[in-house]
């Protein structure tokens, strides 16, 4: 083992990332010396301290380490490999901290005060965008608004002569996006009808439109069409009334306001837009959020471009800017899947910001342009049982050299994926296992008795379903859930950041979620080193 060939290794390595399937089992010694590869490879890592000209923000909404794996080895399967030895495209990145999701008054947190979090450095309280905590929850005076609100990484890159763009799944006045240019203490208020009568904070749509910094926002593409267009007009695609009550046709704005803007709102537009002839650029394509990928070239009624055709156009358009850019691109409904319970989508849609993620990759500099993929918070999704290795993501649980599912103490098979709660819930189950306590609904105490643990028997009257597998790997199934709710929650657990290119090497360990802000502003130069002290010496004379 002492003396690895180089060759080897590499065919090994290319075994591990492609799967089983196309190439023979890895023999001990192989999993040996692509164990070893790793190492050789990090020893020749080397960290780019060099400022970044861009910066590339992916977020997967949603998209906790759970889901990361799950899609990692349903991507796999789909290759035709065992699934486990996959990597999706960002999990090659060389650099990797854990961030803590919670915001000031959550601890499991909503996609507002965690993006504002990342883009401004500061956490804040619940569904508030980018303003501090001492703003109240929907406070409705603009004053009040004005005077606390946190400046964000694609404001600074506008007034530093950067380009600026977003791009979403989800409608562009979701939380995610809006976080980016919008401030208000209700993420709710996307449109001016989604306040109440007298707020005077401007709706989070207009915003966008009005975002006065250098000429506005060069690049914003996604879905949330009703927020933009008059209740006196009707949708172009669906013919639905729009939900202004202030008279604007903010998509006409947009194109009167900026210089050589195009608003596009289906694909064959869309794929239309010259990048050279075109600076601003507004996409809104659908009224709500645009399709879940799995659903999007089959369901959309005038076509609508994919996120990664989405961000390969931003880029092209922002990349004309010699001083650089800040692109944020959200995977917005990876968090919508997990609401509804729904895995398939949520894993097709990771794959999907993958897919996002490695275009990006293929036409940057990783010289000159840091790229982070990131998630704003988690999902109570679970991939449990002892499922034997390359056993279909999606399917019923066999343990290692079984042909049959494994059973419940029920006698029922099990899916692999499930969530802790949602709306997946099967059924109130009167048969709590045999030895556990019960709880006592009229007084909240636990009556006496030995522990939950090992139960020895259930009742199946009332208990689970009956699954095959045709039912639990089709994409509509909605893995069980513990608890029933109307939608499955968001989770506490931390997430994953991974990075790449300048100052990337900054992300490790465990960091606060906002932090990630601090590092973009590090690496575009925007950081005041003055107003925190730099214990370290030499990192003095570097500067
Ligand atoms: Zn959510």
């Amino acid at each position: 083992m002492k003396f690895l060939k180089k060759l080897s290794v590499v065919a090994v390595s290319s075994i591990l990332t492609t799967g089983f399937a196309q190439a023979a089992e890895p023999t001990p010694e192989d999993w040996f010396n692509a164990g070893r590869q790793t190492v050789v490879d990090a020893l020749h890592l080397h960290p780019v301290k060099k400022h970044a000209k861009n910066v590339i923000l992916f977020i997967g909404d949603g998209m906790g380490i759970s889901t990361i794996t799950a899609s990692r080895i349903y991507d796999g399967q789909q290759k035709g490999g065992h699934g486990e030895e996959n990597s999706l495209s960002f999990e090659r990145f060389p650099y990797l901290a854990l961030s803590k999701t919670y915001s000031v008054d959550q601890q499991t947190p909503d996609s507002a005060p965690t993006m504002t979090a990342m883009v401004t450095g500061v956490k804040t309280i619940g569904d508030s965008l980018s303003v501090n905590q001492l703003v109240a929850h929907s406070e409705p005076n603009a004053g009040v608004v004005n005077t606390n609100k946190l400046t964000t990484i694609l404001e600074q890159a506008k007034s530093e002569g950067l380009s600026v763009g977003i791009v979403s799944t989800a409608r562009i006045t979701h939380a995610t996006p809006a976080a980016t240019y919008a401030h208000t203490a209700n993420r709710d208020w996307e449109g001016d009808s989604d306040r109440p009568a007298g707020a005077t904070v401007p709706d989070i749509a207009s915003q966008l439109v009005d975002f006065n910094i250098n000429g506005g926002i060069d690049v914003a593409l996604g879905g949330g069409r009703t927020r933009f267009i008059p209740n006196t007009i009707t949708d172009p695609e669906y013919g639905v009334a729009g939900k202004r009550k202030d008279g604007r046709n903010l998509t006409t704005d947009w194109t009167s306001k900026h210089s050589n803007a195009q608003y596009v709102w289906n694909k064959a537009q869309f794929d239309a837009i010259d990048p050279k002839s075109t600076d601003h650029l507004l996409g809104l394509f659908e009224p709500s959020h645009v399709h879940y990928e799995a659903d999007r070239v089959a369901h959309d009624k005038s076509g609508e471009p994919s996120l990664t055709e989405m961000t390969a156009k931003a880029l092209e358009i922002l990349k004309k800017n010699k001083n650089g850019y800040f692109l944020m691109v959200e995977g917005g409904r990876i968090d919508h899947a997990h609401h509804s319970g729904n895995a398939f989508r949520a894993l097709t849609d990771t794959q999907q910001l993958a897919a996002a993620v490695q275009a990006a990759v293929n036409t940057t500099d990783p010289e000159e342009t840091l790229i982070i993929v990131t998630a704003d918070h988690s999902h109570v999704f679970t991939i449990g049982g002892y499922p034997q290795r390359g056993n279909p993501i999606l399917g019923l649980t066999k343990g290692v050299g079984a042909n049959t599912p494994d059973l419940d103490m029920l006698g029922l098979p099990y899916t692999t994926l499930n969530y802790a709660n949602g709306t997946g819930y099967t059924g109130a189950s009167n048969a709590q296992p045999a030895g556990s306590k019960s709880f006592n609904a009229a007084n909240g105490a636990w009556a006496s008795g030995s522990e939950g643990h090992n139960p020895t028997s259930y009742t199946a009257a009332t208990g689970r379903p009956l699954l095959n597998a045709a039912k639990v790997e089709g994409s509509d199934y909605l893995q069980e859930a513990i608890i029933p709710l109307t939608a499955e929650t968001h989770a506490a657990e931390d997430v994953a950041i991974f990075a790449k290119g300048p100052k990337a090497y900054l992300f490790h360990g465990i960091v606060e979620q906002n932090v990630i802000y601090h590092v973009m502003a590090e690496a575009l130069g925007f950081a005041k080193h003055n107003e925190v002290e730099d214990h370290d010496d030499e990192a003095h004379h570097n500067k």
